[in-house]
């Protein structure tokens, strides 16, 4: 049976996400600042709320995909917020990506309000988001994410249950730190070969069917060619932006942080994406960051 939902963050993701929400037979009451997020979900088949606590109001899950863990915060807390304004014992899904420290206190403000709720982020991208094929990584006890699997279900493909409170942006974090890592590895042999006269193609095709196979090589490969629907055959337009590789990346290290953890090369990326995106590389494909490291061998090569 449809269930009555809120969602609050009807981004590039929520919007997708609330349709297809819509399209298993539920109900969705939405919210966004944005009057254009609005009107997109609004023909998507949400019922638009004038507020996120009249979206809350009569929902028996809350889902937020909003930016960054202050938003979430922001938008829980307070006399009008989700917190107070949610029956008692409402399933929360908060699916932003956000630092590990402010999913564990999202669990926390949800435990102190009787509530109860998971995290549960995303990768997939847009495109996931779309089609409803996201994978959601997912924090929180056991019963609540037997509840909260069919609902998961109609946004997203693999729906794993990662471990207690905070687990699944612990798993977030942990995939993309590898990710910016290993892209940033492909990129430099890339231009290594490239220098000693080696073909992308060549490369492409000994990489791929050896040791240095992975994602950022075989799927969103930096140089054109070799994979015809990686970013770098359209001038690098994204897939998934140079800003939100650093957001992620920043997460990384506050994690490194919090857990003590020293890093080099995951530190190392977080510098390195953190310099792209505050260029022009914030709208483009991750994987333009072999541009830079193309343009730096040169400018070594000249010098
Ligand atoms: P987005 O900026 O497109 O959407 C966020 C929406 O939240 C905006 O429409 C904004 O108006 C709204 N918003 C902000 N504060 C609000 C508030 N207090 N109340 C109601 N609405 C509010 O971002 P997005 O790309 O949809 O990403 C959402 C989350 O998903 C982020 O945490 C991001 O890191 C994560 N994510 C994004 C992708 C991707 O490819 N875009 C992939 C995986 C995870």
């Amino acid at each position: 049976m449809g269930k009555n939902i809120a969602f609050i963050g009807l981004g590039h993701m929520g919007g997708p996400m609330a349709a297809n929400l819509v399209k298993a037979g539920h109900h969705v009451a939405g919210f966004d600042l944005s009057p254009e997020a609005l009107d997109a979900a609004r023909s998507a088949g949400v019922e638009i709320a004038e507020s996120a606590a009249q979206a809350a109001a009569g929902a028996n899950i809350i889902i937020t995909m909003l930016p960054a863990g202050r938003h979430v915060i922001g938008a829980y807390e307070g006399p009008d917020g989700l917190l107070a304004t949610a029956s008692p014992g409402t399933l929360f899904l908060e699916c932003s990506t956000i630092a590990v420290d402010d999913a564990r206190k999202v669990h926390e403000l949800l435990a102190a309000a009787g509530h109860r709720g998971l995290d549960a982020p995303v990768s997939g991208g847009t495109v996931g988001a779309e089609n409803g094929t996201l994978t959601f990584m997912v924090g929180g006890g056991a019963t609540d994410f037997a509840a909260a699997e069919p609902i998961l279900a109609a946004m997203g493909q693999r729906i794993v249950h990662c471990g207690g409170p905070g687990a699944g942006q612990v798993a977030k974090v942990c995939n993309n730190m590898i990710l910016g890592v290993s892209m940033i590895a492909v990129s430099e042999a890339f231009v290594l070969g490239e220098k000693l006269g080696l073909s992308n193609e060549a490369l492409f095709d000994v990489a791929s069917a050896a040791s240095g196979q992975c994602w950022a090589l075989t799927t969103n490969c930096p140089v054109p060619g070799p994979v015809p629907g990686s970013p770098a055959n359209r001038d690098f337009a994204p897939g998934f932006a140079g800003s939100l590789m650093a957001k992620d990346l920043d997460l990384a290290v506050q994690a490194l942080a919090t857990a003590g953890v020293e890093a080099k090369m995951g530190s190392a990326a977080e510098e390195i994406y953190r310099n792209f995106a505050a260029g022009d590389g914030a709208g483009r494909d991750f994987s333009g960051i072999i541009n830079e490291i193309r343009a730096a061998a040169s400018a070594e090569a000249a010098a």
